[in-house]
């Protein structure tokens, strides 16, 4: 580790040259220069368990993704004008895991630009509306048209006010939102139909609802029963598509389902993926029904240089084999009720844990001041968060409030893994305990 620079020196040279609104974890910034399997490794040789870095979805570095990488970069790397045997492969292996109506996909770099691509498939299914749904708290993307339609975003710090077709849900939080219970599922969809109601009554027809199945920046919320679902057939009774973003839930985190929207019960026109699809190499996609790739068709090409390039589509099935091959899906789930099992008399230790929540290898905890006002208490999740990290272990906190504790690790995380960081996360919230009663 010896020949690393030195963590000072990196910081400040970095400030030197980006800007400042390019942030950095944890209050110690930490500079990793090798990840394997659940570990990453700082500069000065320091070992961390990853709990919160969902894009190396089956581990960082995993040899046979790498392999297939580096073999295929060595071999041929053009774009999706040739003809090409490991895409239609990747494709069909793509498709059978989504519900059979939706058979046409479409390859691009980011989940940005997968939801892009989304929009425009909307826009053209339902011959040029405009109105978005979108939910409070939701987030789409960096893009143009994708950070005007997420309210995190706009409405967050160094917002601005959306365009006037962006309509915003209320989050469907049956923890803290404005209907609370597992029975608020219709409460929420009758805000969906409420909106409906105004557009129609203002002649102006719906374009899409945009959603993601559990608000992961809004803070890891599951939403009640029944809502997805239900706000989806809302949307499409009134003549709008359903775009479901599996850009951070997708490939079988959830654990009893491969996405997030067929564990909400949820039917989409429209779904899009990112993140994990490639294990940290930049591939994402959308995938939509033979009706509307048609319409959008419409004499255009539809064609994005990197999208579907060979070193990608070999790359995304290498990942989707090793899913299957070591039955993470399976282990997200199991490791996943490992972690409720474990919080269930912690919860009732210490007060001030909220919520526990999530699916599979999804996971938040609410961090609460007071559980009758359920007041947020975000100085203790950034706590809780950096000791965590001095204990080797990382985790982060998200939310409005920031007080939401969030675990979402390579799905190869093990139950001695977790284990490992219910312990420790047992600790730190004692140590919180002390600073209260001090
Ligand atoms: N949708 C969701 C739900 C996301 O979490 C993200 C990334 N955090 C995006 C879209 C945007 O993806 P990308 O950063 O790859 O453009």
């Amino acid at each position: 580790a010896a020949e690393e620079p030195r963590t000072e020196d990196v910081l400040s040279e970095r400030r030197a040259r980006f800007c400042t609104s390019m942030s950095i974890s944890y209050d110690r910034p930490v500079q990793m220069v090798k990840g394997r399997g659940t570990t990453l490794f700082d500069a000065e040789g320091h070992a961390f368990l990853d709990a919160v870095n969902n894009v190396p979805h089956v581990g960082h570095c995993h040899p046979h993704v790498v392999a297939v990488g580096a073999r295929q970069m060595a071999l041929l790397n053009t774009n999706t004008r040739y003809l090409n045997e490991t895409l239609l492969r990747y494709a069909d292996k793509l498709r059978a895991k989504l519900p059979p109506h939706l058979e046409v996909i479409y390859f691009v770099c980011s989940g940005s630009e997968a939801n892009e691509v989304a929009l425009r498939l909307a826009t053209a299914a339902t011959d040029g509306a405009t109105e978005t749904l979108v939910q409070e708290h939701g987030y789409h993307g960096h893009t143009g048209a994708t950070v005007a339609r997420s309210h995190y975003k706009f409405a967050g710090s160094g917002g601005f006010a959306p365009p006037g077709d962006v309509h915003v849900i209320p989050i469907a939080d049956p923890f803290r939102g404005v209907h609370r219970g597992a029975d608020s599922g219709p409460k929420y969809v009758a805000e969906v139909e409420a909106i409906l109601e105004r557009l129609a009554a203002e002649g102006r027809r719906p374009r899409a609802i945009l959603a993601e199945a559990i608000i992961g920046c809004g803070g890891q919320v599951v939403p009640p029963a029944g809502y997805l679902a239900g706000a989806f057939d809302a949307v499409r009774a009134a003549g709008g598509v359903a775009i479901a973003d599996e850009v951070q839930v997708g490939f079988g985190r959830v654990g009893s389902h491969f996405w997030a929207f067929e564990e909400q019960g949820a039917r989409p026109d429209i779904v899009t993926m990112g993140k994990p699809m490639g294990n940290g190499h930049p591939i994402a996609a959308v995938a939509t029904t033979r009706e509307i790739a048609e319409r959008f068709a419409g004499g255009m090409e539809f064609f994005a240089t990197f999208g579907g390039n060979n070193v990608s589509v070999a790359i995304g099935e290498a990942v989707l084999d090793v899913i299957e091959a070591e039955g993470l899906q399976e282990n997200a789930e199991r490791v996943g009720a490992r972690f409720f099992a474990r919080m269930e008399p912690m919860a009732e230790r210490y007060p001030w844990i909220g919520d526990v929540r999530g699916r599979g290898l999804y996971l938040g905890v609410d961090l609460v001041k007071d559980q009758e006002t359920r007041e947020p208490d975000g100085a203790a999740a950034r706590y809780v968060a950096g000791r965590m990290r001095d204990k080797g272990i990382l985790i982060s906190t998200d939310g409005p409030h920031h007080n939401v504790l969030k675990i979402k690790p390579p799905i190869v995380f093990s139950v001695a893994e977790m284990d490992r960081l219910v312990e420790a996360l047992g600790d730190v919230l004692g140590e919180t305990a002390v600073q209260r009663t001090a």
